[in-house]
């Protein structure tokens, strides 16, 4: 039995499906894998379990969200890593090139959505990556303009990839978990699911679109031969290959050196060391601040909160230009 949903994909009814949630630590993965799995069970009747896997517990690393459902009532009894998803969903597409593990398993049964401003078709996948359908939709700016969380946004776009959950009930479920949301926030992520359902695109994926070559593109080969102990680090040094861009939401703090006291309060806030200073005997603290590597910064805010000369403002990240992208390593990183 076949579904035609909007722009009439074809997607066949299930009797067990199996969901992965890719995203950064702080855009909602978890929850929006809980809010599928309680529409999928307790207002549809089916079996079904969810778990997720976290980076370190910090905004900014890597989480992942899984959702087994088995729409004939089977028992699910496993609780393991999901190889080979139905549907594979990716919260910010900065993470295909970043994390391009994230399509491990990806096959001609497998449907991909992410949030990209991109068309689906012109969404450049890694070499050897063949979904089925694959959709797109600006989820970020739609977050921004709604005043609604992320994983509302993407929850709404899944839909019309899963035809065997209906979208108002899954609205009514997003309206239940909120309970320590005021109803504003509540209305706003409505808001957003919404538009999430309206503006998916969904487009066959073509064949040629794995044309993305990553030099050090692996795919994860994960099993009890190759696993590292626990608690090690084998890549020390690590931090510096990260790029938070994706957990900063579409905006970023802009320094106006124009108006900064180089009063360094904005140093003693930041949990990540993004300011960039310079030894200069001139400024009343002996250093001037330079800048920002924004390569660290995971778009908290809290500089912009306590900067008492309002030097520091949240500007939308286009705005950001490559000249203020300093690095704490010394040098600027594009010209
Ligand atoms: S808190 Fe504001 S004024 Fe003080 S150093 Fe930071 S940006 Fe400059
Ligand atoms: S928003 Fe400001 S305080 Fe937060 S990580 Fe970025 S630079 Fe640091």
């Amino acid at each position: 039995m076949w579904f035609f949903g909007k722009d009439k994909i074809k997607i066949p009814l299930r009797e067990k499906l199996e969901i992965r949630l890719e995203a950064i630590g702080g855009q909602g993965a978890n929850s929006a894998g809980k809010i599928l799995a309680e529409t999928a069970v307790l207002d549809h009747g089916f079996t079904g379990n969810h778990f997720s896997s976290f980076g370190s517990e910090k905004r900014g690393t890597p989480v992942k969200s899984f959702v087994r459902i088995s729409t004939i009532q089977k028992p699910i009894r496993s609780a393991s890593y999901i190889r080979k998803p139905n549907l594979l969903v990716i919260f910010h597409e900065f993470m295909i090139a970043s994390h391009p593990e994230v399509f491990d398993g990806v096959n001609q049964d497998t449907d991909v959505l992410i949030n990209s401003k991109s068309d689906p078709q012109a969404i450049q996948l890694p070499k050897g990556v063949h979904p089925r359908w694959l959709g797109t939709l600006d989820a970020t700016k739609i977050s921004n303009k709604t005043k609604s969380g992320l994983n509302t946004v993407m929850l709404g776009a899944m839909i019309p990839f899963l035809p065997e959950l209906k979208g108002e009930k899954l609205e009514a479920v997003i309206s239940r978990y909120f309970t320590k949301i005021s109803a504003e926030e509540k209305s706003n992520n409505l808001a957003g699911f919404k538009a999430g359902w309206n503006e998916v695109k969904v487009k066959a994926a073509l064949p040629h679109q794995d044309r993305l070559v990553l030099e050090a593109h692996q795919f994860i080969k994960m099993g009890y031969e190759n696993a590292p102990f626990g608690g090690v680090i084998l890549n020390p040094g690590n931090s510096m290959l990260k790029d938070h861009e994706s957990s900063r939401k579409g905006f970023a703090p802009k320094l106006n050196t124009e108006i900064c006291c180089h009063c360094g309060y904005c140093d003693l806030v930041c949990p990540d060391y993004c300011f960039v200073w310079e030894k200069n005997d001139s400024k009343k603290m002996g250093a001037e601040l330079l800048g920002i590597d924004y390569q660290y910064c995971k778009g908290c805010q809290k500089c912009i909160q306590i900067c008492p000369v309002e030097a520091l403002t949240l500007a939308p990240e286009s705005e950001i230009q490559p000249k203020e992208k300093l690095s704490l390593l010394g040098s600027q990183n594009e010209s």
